[in-house]
């Protein structure tokens, strides 16, 4: 079977007056006007435990838009005791049949549940339209049309035979459960993280973080009525603990594949090295865990390019991108103008309600996040080795909303340069435009992460330099562009270093993860 490589599913643009604007606008009214009852997906039934957390749009605090129901330990045993059951008839079944109900979850996205997804992203993430767009919509439908590609080309990968002698690799699952954790700020990495193990025949536990809850759950009915079998997937609402201390202790748990913080997943490694004498494999630990990401721009770069990868790279989203862009290195020559040219781009981008499509900025995600970006923002404006040139500004009254802020330090290892704040907070250092090399270094010295950055110049001897010098800084280095918006199928995602174990999603690097291959010799 040949799945062919797919193309990118377009991208709609909810213009006033279009067809997918009104769409989309009735869905949200018809999300607004119900109080959801969220259950937890496990062995195909759908579980309810009467302990419900409320789920409320993070721009609108006030508004109830559903519970979901909280599950505990004997939830998470029932998860992978289901998995387990539904392991051996996935794992046998022929792999296109496997692949067509991924496909079929692709399609109905594309055709029937756009807006479902779309609307629960804005809702419940508080994405503008245009952002759940490419997330949860397009990225998440070539999520699951280009793992089926790239399944097929490496299911095509076979060793030489000779005469007398047929060789081959049979690319099984692993022997066991998988765990998928997923985060607030993609829903689809949501959707990836377990699918794409699926696809390669494991069964999965999948935990998404509670402000995911809204779309994960939307994604889980989906599968089902794509056909998943039950038990294949299960969706589980836990603590992160309660998941740990018992799929870690699991002699089932065959592998990982996380994305959140890297405090987390080192926590989670130590926790799976302490317990290894217990499995039957050695796990299979995949994870994608944050950055601190460049934009470096050079003497010859125009300015109004930099100015274009700052405002799109640092505050699309308000800043909840791994990839997002915080903190830049500009050129003596050219600072002041970027710098007065930046502000007044911030300006113009209006902040509300996702609901609003003017709106460029919504809310962060929650109280805990906006209590932690705002205390860097608070520290800057006391500290005399930093300047606030930008926004500043936040409340919590309506909702969790914070200005697009620009810092400016004088030391390039001012805290905010340093650490991920996972906000609309973007620092500047000014270094001296003839010091080129010398600012590269510095770009790959101050952070322990390296996952994505840019460089943004004319002189094409420069370009090949910070290449060159930033090889290892960046997983993902965008030329002339912002270091946001990687497309499944056009730049696979990922970094090293503190950062992830760089198994770039959307790849066959990544699915290579979720399959344990067994050579076979036969002789005649
Ligand atoms: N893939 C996304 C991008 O390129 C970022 C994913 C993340 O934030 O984890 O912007």
């Amino acid at each position: 079977f040949d799945f062919a490589a797919p193309s990118n599913e377009p991208v709609l643009n909810y213009a006033p007056g279009s067809p997918e604007r009104a769409a989309l606008k009735k869905q949200l009214a018809a999300f607004k006007a119900e109080v959801a009852d969220i259950p937890m997906y496990i062995g195909g039934q759908e579980v309810r435990t009467g302990n419900t957390v409320d789920i409320r749009p993070p721009h609108e605090i006030k508004h109830k838009l559903g519970h979901f129901h909280q599950g505990d330990a004997s939830h998470v045993k029932a998860a992978i005791t289901a998995a387990m059951a539904a392991r051996e008839k996935w794992a046998n079944m022929d792999w296109e049949v496997r692949a067509n109900i991924f496909l079929r979850a692709a399609d109905l996205i594309a055709t029937k549940y756009r807006y479902h997804m779309n609307g629960t992203t804005m809702l419940g993430q508080s994405k503008s339209p245009y952002q759940a767009e490419i997330d949860s919509a397009c990225e998440l439908i070539d999520f699951l049309r280009f793992n089926v590609h790239y399944l097929s080309e490496i299911y095509r990968q076979q060793p030489v035979s000779s005469p007398g002698v047929h060789n081959r690799l049979e690319y099984r699952p692993l022997e066991g459960f998988v765990l998928a954790v997923t985060p607030f700020n993609f829903t689809a990495i949501g959707g990836n993280l377990p699918t794409s193990a699926a696809l390669c025949g494991n069964v999965v536990v999948w935990k998404p973080a509670n402000t995911q809850v809204y779309s994960a759950s939307m994604f889980m009915k989906i599968l089902i009525e794509a056909g998943l079998p039950d038990g294949v997937i299960n969706l589980v609402y836990a603590s992160g603990p309660t998941m740990g201390d018992i799929c870690f202790a699991d002699p089932h748990f065959a592998g990982i594949h996380f994305t959140g913080s890297t405090g987390v997943f080192q926590q989670m490694w130590q926790t799976i090295g302490n317990n290894i004498s217990k499995y039957k494999s050695y796990p299979r630990i995949v994870g994608e865990t944050g950055g601190k990401d460049f934009v470096i721009a050079h003497k010859s770069a125009i300015p109004d390019v930099v100015v274009t990868a700052l405002a799109r790279g640092a505050f699309e989203f308000q800043g909840q991108k791994c990839s997002a862009a915080s903190r830049a290195y500009l050129p003596s020559n050219l600072a002041e103008e970027i710098k007065t040219k930046l502000s007044a781009a911030l300006k113009t981008m209006k902040m509300g309600s996702t609901e609003d499509f003017g709106n460029f900025i919504n809310a962060v995600i929650d109280e805990k996040s906006f209590d932690k970006i705002t205390s860097y923002i608070d520290n800057a404006r006391k500290d005399p080795k930093a300047k606030i040139i930008a926004g500043g500004n936040y409340s919590k009254t309506e909702g969790y909303f914070i200005e697009p802020t620009v810092i400016e330090a004088t030391d390039p290892h001012y805290t905010t340069m340093c650490e991920e704040i996972f906000g609309p907070v973007l620092t500047i250092y000014t270094y001296d435009a003839e010091k080129f090399e010398e600012a590269l270094a510095l770009v790959d010295s101050t952070s322990e992460y390296a996952l994505t950055g840019a460089v943004i110049a004319q002189d094409r001897y420069a370009v090949e330099l910070a290449t060159k010098k930033l090889v290892n800084s960046a997983g993902n280095f965008y030329i002339n562009d912002k270091p946001t918006g990687a497309v499944v199928g056009q730049q696979p995602f990922g970094g090293a270093r503190a950062s992830g174990t760089n198994d770039k999603a959307g790849s066959q690097l990544n699915l290579y993860r979720w399959l344990s291959a067994r050579t076979i010799k036969e002789t005649f």
